[in-house]
């Protein structure tokens, strides 16, 4: 049996990052994963048709922390990409977040002008805000613009995307498609923004490709793990540190209860035509069921295809026995306390590290789980002086 310095459960960006900064500094590596495949959710592949798609939703890496920027193109080439989005309401596809060509979508040329002119008198020097504040803003024609969106999108949306409705979940959740007072229609503001000039799984491959780094897939790692004075053991190794990136509730066998998840299923359509949709990725609040359609090819403009194929997202509840995976972690003032409680007792371990965005509880885009990621090294190898 091999022994290690470190076992790191998960290789998504944040384990497989954390495995490489300990494995440059000389420490020998474990990572194991229980699905077939590195990368966790940035994991993509080249479908039947030839096609590449991302097997968990589009990602696109968007940040302003140059330190990131840096650290993933040493491990790949990365090309500028800027998506652009839609969302598709009584019929009309506009771009999302909403911007002023919404406005021109939706109202006639002189009520357009006059929407525009409120919205820079009320909202002076600001490019966007979240539509609770537009909603609840002294202007009654800029309350009643934000209540369209929120009645025909965000509502039925968030309805969809979090099984529950728009007045229980986090303002954060809300918050994060904000309203545009320009023409803009990028989807994100971050000066870089970037995807993988090959692929996230070649990305990951050159990432982990170093000789203290150990990998092992199609492993659960909860049933190696046992818990004996204030420690936890991996496989019965006393002295190695355990880093997981996995769920606090699956971690210590659902002590206070589960953790509330939602879950995606993903339908994957081909059409033999050159384009399926006019963005990458388009919303359709107002349909039953789904909640957006993400075409990959326009992720990839220098690639040349024969056909296209598309992802349909689902949202679903997420539950253990069904054996789907737990993508987002619903944000209420419950599942925060109760988070808090298996954090607590994660603290209390000596020798386990907890972050991603599982263990973390919380809605981290790639930078930042990545950022984090690279604290928890930093602190690791200052502790052991390195
Ligand atoms: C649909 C969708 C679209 C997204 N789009 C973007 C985007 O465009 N831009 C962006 O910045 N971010 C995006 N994200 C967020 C991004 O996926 C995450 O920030 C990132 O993948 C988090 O990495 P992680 O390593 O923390 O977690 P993960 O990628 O989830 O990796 C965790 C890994 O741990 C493994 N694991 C868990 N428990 C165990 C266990 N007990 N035993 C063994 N293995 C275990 C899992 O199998 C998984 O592979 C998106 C997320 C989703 C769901």
């Amino acid at each position: 049996m091999m022994y290690f310095d470190y076992l790191i459960v998960g290789c998504g960006i944040t384990g497989a990052s954390i495995a490489r900064n300990l494995a440059d500094a000389g420490y020998k590596v474990e990572i194991i994963d229980r699905r077939d495949h590195i990368g966790g959710n940035m994991y993509d592949y080249v479908d039947e048709h030839g096609i590449l798609v991302h097997k968990y939703g589009p990602h696109c890496f968007h940040t302003n922390n140059e330190r990131l920027i840096d650290y993933i193109r040493r491990y790949a080439d990365w090309d500028d990409f800027r998506i652009t989005c839609g969302a598709v309401i009584n019929g009309k596809c506009t771009p999302s977040p909403f911007n002023y060509q919404t406005i021109d979508d939706f109202y006639q040329k002189a009520e357009a002008e006059d929407l525009k002119r409120r919205i820079e008198r009320t909202f002076s020097g600001k490019k966007t805000v979240p539509v609770l504040e537009a909603l609840s803003c002294d202007d009654e024609v800029i309350q009643k613009y934000a209540r369209f969106l929120f009645d025909n999108d965000y509502s039925l949306y968030t309805a969809k995307q979090w099984g529950i409705s728009a007045n229980e979940i986090d303002p954060s959740v809300i918050g994060r498609v904000p309203l545009r007072f320009d023409y803009n229609n990028e989807y994100f503001d971050d000066e870089f923004q970037v995807i993988p000039s090959d692929s996230y799984a070649a990305f990951f491959n050159s990432l982990l490709d170093h000789p203290n780094i150990f990998l092992r897939l199609k492993t659960e790692a909860v049933r190696h793990i046992a818990f004996e004075d204030g420690r936890i053991i991996y496989d019965g190794m006393r002295d190695a540190s355990v880093i997981y990136t996995g769920a606090l509730d699956e971690l210590f066998d659902l002590k206070y209860g589960e953790l509330p998840y939602r879950s995606l299923e993903f339908q994957w359509k081909y059409e033999n035509t050159e384009s399926k949709q006019d963005m990458t990725l388009v919303a359709y609040p107002q349909e039953p069921g789904y909640t957006r359609i993400v075409e990959y090819k326009k992720m990839f403009p220098k690639r040349s295809y024969k056909g296209t194929s598309y992802g349909i997202e689902y949202p679903k509840p997420y539950k253990k026995e069904a054996k789907n995976e737990p993508y987002y972690p619903v944000l209420t003032e419950d599942s925060k306390k109760k988070y808090d409680k298996y954090r607590k007792l994660a603290n209390s371990i000596e020798n386990l590290i907890c972050c991603g965005r599982l263990a973390d509880f919380k809605y981290y885009n790639m930078d930042q789980a990545l950022e984090r990621a690279l604290c928890v090294s930093d602190a690791i190898l200052k502790k052991e002086g390195k």
